[in-house]
């Protein structure tokens, strides 16, 4: 009974991956030293795991960028317009495909899209007519002599054929990337043959399993695994799935030529019984026992009974022990934390620590060691855990218990309410405003960070921040924006802003998991029920309100976003855990709207992220992300203006999903698409206000008012005017103020000329 990992975060302790590359990238250190700070890190990794009681170390899962970005370099799929950085290194134009290059702005970068239901992102392969695929040296196969050299049993792992296809996309309308098909499996079974030369093991990941699968997919997987099997020699083949159940594709599963499956216990704990029975040629089966998803400890009781009961079925050569997914989407080590409330720390595991868990599984399971007293101690934290006094919140539970039908709706619906809101607010036509933040500067940054660590005292702290807001209220007035934002000094992030103020979170100092690149993130952990003590906002936005007679809006962000951007509990709903900070939410609205502020908006960029990536789970999901929008929203008066906003997902699929928030207002990420997604919004006949963004705020570049023009009167072609407002795509924080003034100078001056269109118009 083999334990292995089909993946360990790369970013490494302390985020030294991160920071050595961010060197290379500023020409401090030498392509060799970046080389050699990774392969140490490798051999750190496989220490870490295999230290910890695992067989089979992964070789594959170190990546500079993305793995789906190396995939496709070693398939020689890369798009023409790289062909001119041909005299660059084979790892400078890997760079450049990921993120561009400044000083080459004819060559975009690959696009970037979030892999699944995570916040990982990979960098979509793109397909073009006639691309010829050929087999590079893919870096696994160094990666694999590293291992072997270093003492550890490697097992190669590469992102499966047709999941790689699948995600990728055609270069243009019309193209079928599927016809690429054959030519891409052959290249792809040449990186396969050399990983069989030097490796036993193979895992091929097909997280693609767990989505619903049009027909002629069947075949492409039988295609495909055939192929791999003939290229893999005496290789063992464990196809990976994760990230939910693979029942419903069983028909394709089941007749694969692999010597093992892989599936995610801790999404679909109900399958694998029925999975096991159905494996053809004598395939085993591979159990994802510890949630790779989430960093709470194992009920480990729990898992040996399932485990035990698939060793009854299949006999213990036929099983291996693993994490439900790659690790890559939880922080290292948990013995890194020196802050964390130790009781707290006790709950958790972080990968590290899941190693061990898997390790356990595995020896108390065979025997092979006594496992006693960590069975004992992981039982210890869960009781602990689960008799915790913080964990349950008494007033919490009352509200919950109390929530009424009539706190989730407005009293009137969008079309009778929006009158008393144009009479309060008195905005013209093409109101212009913008999504929350303004340029952080250094400046900022450090005034913040200094007043955490307690060298700057809190009138201090207040006073520059406060300057700032007042900064940027002369600067919009200056401008002639219609309605104001306070500017956002005081946040860090918008979710960890909110989680540090409200009950049930806490935080890590270490926690980092890698988003996209070297972009690492530190999610706040919900580990009790959570309640908001006092006003969070409250104070700086009715500062910002008293400096102006323009209004302000008051800016939050929302329950479904907070909750896909922490690490939530595992022992309530996730709806139930949402309702929650939907309520403390719903307290911070009313207290704003009690300060005056009559306009407030909820940001939930994250909420088509976490839907369910099974399409007959979705409707259920978007029925109660809904709900806890409008539960933290739907208490203000009929003048109250509730905005809302999102930004970089398919809005296609979800118009009528936005519609049920029954936002007033709603911002969206456009200028990018050509205005193209409100196509989505007229055939749904959206019917409240919109604003599409018209200046796209990851560039630095200074949009002109006629393009802006040109983008709105697009979007005036395809909406009422009277409903359209005028907005970047996103927050401003991450520019600078001499890219910001100018854009949104020449914002306002499309809206003035917008306005005399269309009023000589009407
Ligand atoms: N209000 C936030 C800001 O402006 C919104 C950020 C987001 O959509 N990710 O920064
Ligand atoms: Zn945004």
């Amino acid at each position: 009974m083999l334990t292995h990992t089909l993946g360990f975060p790369r970013i490494g302790k302390n985020r030294k991956l991160k920071r050595s590359i961010e060197s290379y990238w500023k020409k401090d250190i030498s392509p060799k030293e970046l080389a050699d700070i990774a392969g140490s890190l490798r051999r750190e990794h496989w220490q870490m795991q295999s230290q910890n009681g695992i067989d089979l170390v992964p070789a594959g899962d170190f990546s500079f960028y993305d793995q789906i970005l190396d995939l496709s370099c070693a398939l020689g799929a890369i798009p023409p317009r790289f062909d001119s950085a041909e005299n660059m290194s084979d790892l400078d134009r890997y760079f450049l495909m990921a993120r561009g290059d400044s000083s080459l702005p004819d060559i975009a970068p690959m696009e970037m899209t979030k892999w699944f239901d995570t916040n990982y992102h990979y960098i979509v392969p793109e397909f073009y007519p006639g691309m010829q695929f050929k087999t590079k040296r893919h870096p696994l196969i160094d990666h694999i002599g590293e291992a072997k050299t270093a003492g550890f049993t490697p097992k190669a792992v590469l992102p499966g054929p047709v999941t790689f296809m699948a995600l990728g996309k055609a270069a243009h309308d019309g193209f079928d990337k599927w016809e690429l098909f054959d030519s891409m499996l052959e290249a792809y079974c040449g990186i396969v043959a050399d990983a069989a030369e030097n490796c036993e093991w193979i895992q091929i990941d097909e997280p693609l399993l767990v989505t619903s699968l049009a027909p002629e997919m069947k075949a492409r997987y039988e295609q495909a695994f055939n192929a791999v099997r003939k290229h893999a020699g005496s290789a063992k083949i464990l196809l990976a799935c994760y990230f939910d159940g693979i029942a419903h594709n069983l028909d394709i599963v089941e007749n694969l030529p692999v010597d093992f499956v892989h599936i995610d216990c801790v999404r679909a704990p109900e399958e694998a019984e029925n999975i096991m029975s159905s494996l053809k040629n004598g395939a085993g089966i591979s159990l994802g026992l510890i949630d790779g998803r989430n960093i709470w400890r194992a009920d480990l009781d729990k898992v040996l009974a399932a485990a035990g009961k698939a060793v009854d079925k299949l006999g213990s050569d036929r099983i291996m022990i693993a994490p439900s997914c790659p690790l890559l989407h939880v922080p290292i080590d948990i013995a890194d934390e020196t802050a964390l409330d130790c009781t707290i720390q006790s709950w958790l595991a972080f990968a590290v620590q899941k190693c061990r868990e898997t390790g356990i599984i595995r020896d108390t399971l065979i025997s092979k060691r006594d496992t006693g007293s960590e069975l004992e101690a992981a039982r210890a934290a869960l009781w602990s855990r689960q008799s915790h006094p913080d964990l349950k919140n008494t007033d919490v539970r009352e509200r919950m218990a109390a929530l009424s039908e009539d706190m989730f709706f407005r009293s009137k619906p969008y079309s009778e309410r929006k009158d008393s809101v144009a009479e309060k607010l008195e905005l013209p036509l093409f109101p212009t405003t913008t999504i929350g933040s303004f340029p952080q500067t250094g400046e900022l940054r450090r005034t913040r960070r200094q007043y955490r660590v307690g060298k700057l005292s809190r009138d201090v702290y207040e006073s520059s921040m406060k300057e700032y807001i007042e900064d940027c209220i002369r600067r919009q007035e200056e401008l002639g924006l219609d309605v104001l934002v306070h500017g956002e000094a005081e946040r860090n992030d918008m979710v960890e802003y909110f989680g540090e103020q409200f009950d049930g979170f806490c935080f890590t100092e270490q926690g980092w998991v890698q988003s996209y690149g070297t972009r690492c993130v530190k999610p706040p952990i919900i580990y009790g029920d959570v309640s908001r003590p006092e006003a969070v906002s409250v104070d700086w936005i009715a500062y910002a309100s008293s400096l102006t007679d323009k209004p302000v809006k008051g800016m939050l962000t929302g329950p479904v976003t907070i909750l896909a951007w922490s690490f939530e509990r595992n022992d309530q709903s996730r709806r139930d855990t949402c309702l929650q900070i939907a309520l403390a939410l719903r307290d911070e609205v009313m207290d704003l709207e009690k300060a005056g502020i009559s306009v407030i908006q909820i940001d939930e960029p994250a909420f088509r992220e976490i839907a369910p990536i099974k399409e007959d789970s979705r409707q259920d999901y978007y029925r109660w992300a809904a709900e806890c929008f409008r539960l933290a929203s739907a208490g203000v008066a009929d003048s109250t203006q509730i905005h809302t906003h999102m930004c970089y997902c398919e809005f296609n699929e979800i118009v009528r999903e936005i519609a049920s928030l029954d936002a007033d207002v709603i911002s969206i990420e456009a200028s990018r698409s050509n205005m193209e997604l409100l196509d989505a919004f007229r055939q749904y006949e959206y019917p409240n206000e919109i604003g599409p963004g018209v200046y796209d705020i990851h560039s630095p570049r200074v949009p002109s008012s006629e393009e802006m023009v040109q983008l709105l009167e697009k979007a005036a072609g395809i909406l009422p005017p009277e409903r359209l407002w005028i907005n970047p795509d996103c927050g401003l924080k991450t520019r600078t103020w001499d890219e910001v003034m100018p854009s949104l100078r020449n914002m306002i001056e499309a809206a003035h000329k917008l306005r005399a269109e269309y009023s000589t118009q009407q």
